[in-house]
């Protein structure tokens, strides 16, 4: 390879070491244990909020249930009232009086039956509504616990970071543009390390791709021997031979 471009390879080399660094510590940071603790309380306090939310609306309309229930209640004991005072009349109102009054006792078994339902619902509603705010506080808690420790681990590393950014900042003022810009689309494609080292294969003087691994056709051996580097075929990768 010829010395100049030799040289530009190997800053970029450097540049892209320090770069791989500083991916390693953000791959720690974001695959911390905490961090995903961090999201899964955050999920448990947002059902526990939502359950909440859930029973105040469910209580509400069992507060409405129970205020009309109470309504008819006090219309039939009205009226239970006026059958009981009303004066002594004749056999046929007697009778009559006797047919409200047996279908003002099964109204009373119907509200008594109802009362009781709206009883056991309410209950219901209580204990999740007290079981949602325990288990709400704890996931809470248990946030601000994993919260800690994972900032405690991002606080750990910040120097590191900051270095290796002022680092890689100044690293790439001497890097050669065009590969620079190369480098790039290939990060932004996923392609990380975008430089890789001809890899050695079975037949001589032929190489495989550092990166995917795949061999290189004739003309990307040839492009080796001649300028020292080529782009794999596969994955777009940029493969030099610094020998
Ligand atoms: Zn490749």
């Amino acid at each position: 390879m010829e010395e100049t471009l030799k040289q530009k390879f190997k800053v970029l080399l450097a540049y892209q070491k320090k770069d791989i660094e500083l991916r390693k510590i953000n791959l720690t940071l974001e695959r911390d244990v905490s961090l995903a603790e961090m999201n899964k309380h955050k999920r448990a306090f947002n059902e526990a909020k939502q359950a909440i939310s859930e029973c105040e609306q469910a209580a509400g309309g069992l507060l409405e249930q129970f205020a009309a229930l109470q309504k008819y209640i006090e219309d039939n004991e009205a009226l239970l009232a006026e059958l009981e005072n009303a004066d002594e009349t004749g056999e046929e109102e007697l009778e009559s009086r006797v047919r409200r009054l047996e279908s003002l006792k099964s109204k009373f078994q119907t509200a008594d039956k109802k009362m009781h339902d709206i009883d056991d619902k309410s209950k219901t509603v209580c204990k999740r509504r007290g079981d949602a705010l325990k288990y709400g506080n704890a996931a809470k808690q248990k946030f601000g616990e994993a919260r800690d420790k994972h900032n405690a681990l991002v606080s750990s590393k910040a120097d590191e970071i900051t270095r290796l950014k002022a680092e890689l900042d100044q690293m790439r003022l001497q890097l050669d543009k065009k590969l620079f810009e190369e480098y790039e689309s290939l990060v932004n494609d996923n392609k990380f390390p975008p430089v890789v080292p001809a890899a050695a294969s079975d037949k001589k003087d032929m190489f495989n791709c550092g990166g995917c691994g795949l061999s290189l056709p004739q003309n990307g051996n040839a492009l080796l021997s001649t300028q020292g580097w080529c782009r794999c075929d596969n994955c777009r990768r940029i493969i030099v031979h610094l020998s």
